[in-house]
């Protein structure tokens, strides 16, 4: 059987973590198999749907580098990948539903669904469409049209029957019929249920395999009864858990950043998101932590998605990020730190020269330790750039009381004006030199040199931080300290 597994966001809103998790195990779980993955579009809400989402949707996956073999945008066989594009298709399983019995046409009122609601609830039962049209007539029904009544089109849910979902997470989960009561499938506009046009899909796209997050998990039932009122086979499921935030809740927008966009934007690196959420809910049997796009896809299986609840813990993302940053070029990260450097108006977009693109490296080598996001290159920017350092405060001002103080200036001032090119090699040597010609222990030169030159007791090397700033902007910040400090 050749595995063909899809991705169906509903284009509402941006590509979220969860949505993201699920398009990749589809993806992976295909790739594994050498099977097809379908990437599709469930824009029947027609107020919530929109172009843009869609397009920002499948942006998002195209920067995970999940890529589809099949769908919007790519085109294949079982197109088109749009519901709104199908309704003639789910027009004519309605058509199959009707003229079999499976479904009906009903006429009830917003009102009289609201007083059956009401009744039920009193009598302490749960709240659904008991079916009153079930059996209308033709005469009936023509009434009904006549009284300009548009109707739904209702699923005919079998009384008293175990459904049975095999679900290749959960294991047989079984649900009553009888509490469900019929459902629309059709709604009064001609526009299909998420239920039923879901289901239309799989089966004329043959899918064999659903891969999607657990809260669909009580609709599955809804669809395994459409599946079987056509006579098709339901594909296998796999529902996978919930992805709880560190403090055991369902992430929501509370809990920071919950689109891919927004880590994007943030300068997280999307192979390290793609490994961050291949591990939410995806356990490898063995003890490493990071893996590639095609490394999971070798190793990937749905019986090692686990059925309890994932968490999605920040520090562990950093935690993967900072490895992937480290693996990265200096060129990559430079390339991706720009926009943040750009936001500051410190260099060019396009068109650096040789010397400003060389700062540019020395400054990404210089920080790409530090930093888990690459938007955390703005935060170290003051370091490497201007000649005017940060104000010292606390500790770091006691540094520059040292009695020291000024003869380590002035020596540390000549010493860098009778060099002859600053690198981080010469920086070294000369910063010997003073501790010899002091006679002071290294921390004696070294902190107030930082402090004066930074304003700050820690940060990146020194001998990283003196020739990105550049023999003016050192002499502008030793001047500006003395003037403030020490005068
Ligand atoms: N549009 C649904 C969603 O975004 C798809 C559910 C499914 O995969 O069946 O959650």
């Amino acid at each position: 059987m050749k595995i063909r597994v899809r991705f169906a966001p509903s284009p509402t809103g941006p590509l979220h973590i969860g949505g993201a998790r699920s398009a990749l195990f589809n993806y992976l779980w295909a790739r594994k198999n050498k099977g097809t993955f379908i990437v599709r579009s469930e824009d029947t809400d027609l107020e919530r749907s929109s172009r843009e989402s869609e397009h920002n949707i499948l942006e998002a996956l195209r920067w995970l580098n999940i890529q589809w073999d099949e769908g919007i945008e790519v085109g294949g066989e079982h197109g088109p990948y749009r519901q709104t594009d199908r309704l003639g298709l789910y027009r004519e399983y309605t058509d199959k539903l009707l003229a079999s019995g499976h479904a009906y046409y009903c006429y009830c009122t917003e009102e009289e669904l609201e007083q059956e609601r009401q009744a039920l609830t009193a009598k302490g039962e749960t709240p659904r469409y008991l079916g009153k049209c079930r059996q209308l007539s033709a005469e009936q029904r023509a009434a009904l049209e006549v009284e300009g009544r548009k109707p739904v089109v209702r699923f005919r849910v079998p009384d008293g029957q175990a459904i049975h979902i095999p679900d290749q997470v959960r294991g047989d989960v079984v649900f009553e019929s009888n509490g469900i009561g019929d459902y629309v499938i059709v709604k009064s506009d001609g526009i299909p249920t998420y239920n039923f046009a879901v289901v239309v899909d799989d089966i004329s796209m043959a899918i064999t395999h659903v891969i999607r997050g657990e809260e669909h998990l009580s609709n599955t039932p809804r669809q395994v009864l459409i599946y079987e009122a056509l006579g098709s086979p339901a594909p296998q499921f796999a529902h996978i858990s919930l992805i709880l935030n560190t403090e055991g809740g369902k992430m929501s927008k509370r809990d920071g950043d919950t689109a891919v966009i927004d880590y994007q934007q943030k300068g997280y690196l999307p192979e390290a998101i793609v490994n961050f959420i291949a591990l939410l809910g995806w356990a490898p049997s063995g003890e490493e932590e990071f893996y590639t796009l095609d490394e999971l896809a070798n190793v990937f299986s749905l019986d090692r998605v686990s059925k309890s609840p994932a968490v999605f813990d920040r520090h562990k993302l950093d935690y993967i990020n900072t490895h992937y940053i480290k693996e990265s070029s200096a060129e990559r990260l430079a390339e991706l730190a720009l926009p943040y450097i750009d936001e500051l108006g410190i260099l060019p977009y396009e068109e650096r020269s040789a010397e400003q693109q060389q700062w540019l490296i020395s400054f990404i080598n210089a920080i790409s330790e530090k930093i888990s996001h690459l938007s955390e290159v703005k935060d170290f920017i003051h370091y490497f750039h201007g000649d005017i350092p940060l104000e010292p405060e606390g500790e770091a001002l006691e540094v520059l009381k040292g009695e020291q103080v000024p003869s380590v200036l002035t020596l540390f001032r000549e010493k860098v004006q009778g060099t002859e090119l600053l690198s981080g090699e010469t920086v070294k040597v000369l910063l010997k030199q003073m501790t010899k010609e002091l006679k002071l222990g290294g921390k004696f030169v070294y902190m107030p040199v930082r402090v004066a030159l930074t304003g700050q007791m820690h940060g990146p090397e020194l001998y990283d931080i003196i020739p990105l700033l550049g023999l003016k902007n050192v002499l502008g910040r030793i001047a500006v300290t003395e003037a403030r400090y020490l005068s």
